[in-house]
């Protein structure tokens, strides 16, 4: 798989379409955390030194149709990316009724824009091709860097994408940089690879679970999506959040990995409460079998010390999904002793998005990591082995 990168495009004086992801946690219309803003000014940058005709657009967030709110709106974002750059940022609001290249026509030299977010108009999620034509009209080159987006169809990933000439279009930097990473874990790591699984649900994994299962040597399983596994083992699990109706996902699995070799490791004790509840008491159990009124919230300490010596034996790492409710201090030891070990490792070690990015933040590793993808799902998706719509377009 290879991509068109950037960095072939000649830019020079040419009229860039840049589809970013600039969907940043917004309250109140105040930025919570500008990762993503920051993720994308390398590719900014790298076009503004060969052309100054930029216009950039985004989605945040679901805006509610005839209802957007000032945390769904794309201006603040605007005002704090003009001052990273250091550009003046014309913020254009009514593209879908005035195509974006008039606008950008009538810019100063130096000035570039930004379009409000995408997803007040309806054709963006329905990828629809008139949308997507009002969007690109006039423009030279289509440039995507959203990786957060690329497992959409939506119409300034696809259908725009497919309006430009094969070598008009290109994926920025980070896409590139996250599919490099990504495609290494499936076709060339060191081996052990262990790729470590939690969070809720088995059946939001399976996808990925299978796919990695032709990989991998270790999985090992943390969260609520354990108790599955050891209810399916025949050990107690008391009242553990269980998806009783998917036995037959996790026999599917465990039958894979047994096929494959893969060793399952599975939590052997529990941190647990009687409530899920941030304030109920913190009650260890220290065998695998949870009594009647516990449920399991947390990997215990022996679970922890298993799980780190697999780390440590593992030359390559995925961890997707927290070991526990890690949002609440008594259950995120778990999480954090699986950061840890990780930040520790010698080997290569990437983290695949969602809670596991904001778990690995908070334990202060994320500088440890080798890759920490910005985009969960995307991620996910890439990792099932499924082809994605906004990578799809800027294969060679
Ligand atoms: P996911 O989005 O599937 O990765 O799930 C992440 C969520 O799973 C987090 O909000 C965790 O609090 C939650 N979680 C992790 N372990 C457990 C558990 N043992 N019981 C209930 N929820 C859990």
């Amino acid at each position: 798989m290879q991509l068109r990168r950037l960095e072939d495009l000649d830019l020079r004086g040419k009229k860039v379409f840049l589809r970013l992801d600039l969907n940043v946690p917004m309250k109140n219309g105040v930025i919570k955390d500008d990762t993503r803003i920051r993720e994308a000014l390398p590719t900014i940058k790298y076009i503004l030194e060969h052309t100054s005709k930029l216009a950039m657009c985004s989605h945040l967030g679901r805006p509610k149709k005839g209802a957007h709110t000032e945390d769904d709106s794309l201006e603040a974002v605007g005002v704090h990316l003009a001052e990273l750059l250091d550009r003046e940022i014309v913020f254009c609001a009514d593209y879908a009724t005035e195509p974006a290249i008039q606008v950008l026509s009538r810019l100063d030299p130096g000035q570039i824009m930004l379009l409000e977010n995408l997803r007040y108009s309806e054709g963006e999620e329905k990828n629809d091709k008139d949308f997507a034509r009002i969007l690109t009209e006039g423009f030279d080159v289509y440039v995507n860097d959203a990786f957060g987006t690329v497992h959409r169809a939506h119409a300034s990933v696809d259908a725009a994408a497919e309006i430009f000439p094969a070598e008009s279009r290109a994926a920025g930097l980070l896409i590139q940089r996250e599919i490099a990473a990504l495609q290494s874990l499936l076709a060339s790591c060191e081996p052990p690879f262990t790729v470590i699984m939690g969070g809720s649900k088995v059946s939001d994994k399976i996808g990925i679970i299978m796919n990695l299962l032709n990989h991998c040597h270790n999985l090992v399983i943390g969260g609520a999506m354990a108790y599955t596994f050891l209810k399916f083992k025949g050990v107690d699990v008391g009242s553990s959040r269980v998806e009783d109706d998917k036995m037959n996902l996790v026999e599917t699995i465990v039958r894979a990995a047994e096929k494959r070799r893969v060793m399952i490791h599975l939590p052997i004790d529990h941190v647990c409460a009687a409530e899920f509840s941030e304030n109920s008491p913190a009650v260890e159990v220290a065998g695998p079998n949870i009594p009647a009124g516990l449920m399991g919230l947390d990997i215990g300490p022996k679970t922890i010390a298993a799980y780190e010596g697999v780390i440590r034996r593992s030359r390559t790492t995925l961890w997707n999904g927290p070991m526990g409710v890690f949002e609440w201090p008594a259950f995120a030891k778990g999480s954090m002793a699986v950061a840890h070990a990780m930040a520790a490792s010698t080997g290569k070690t990437v983290i695949g998005g969602g809670d596991s990015v904001a778990a690995v933040n908070m334990a202060e590793v994320a500088n440890k990591m080798t890759h920490i993808s910005t985009g969960g799902g995307a991620a996910l998706e890439f990792l099932e082995g499924r082809v994605l719509p906004g990578i799809k377009v800027l294969l060679k």
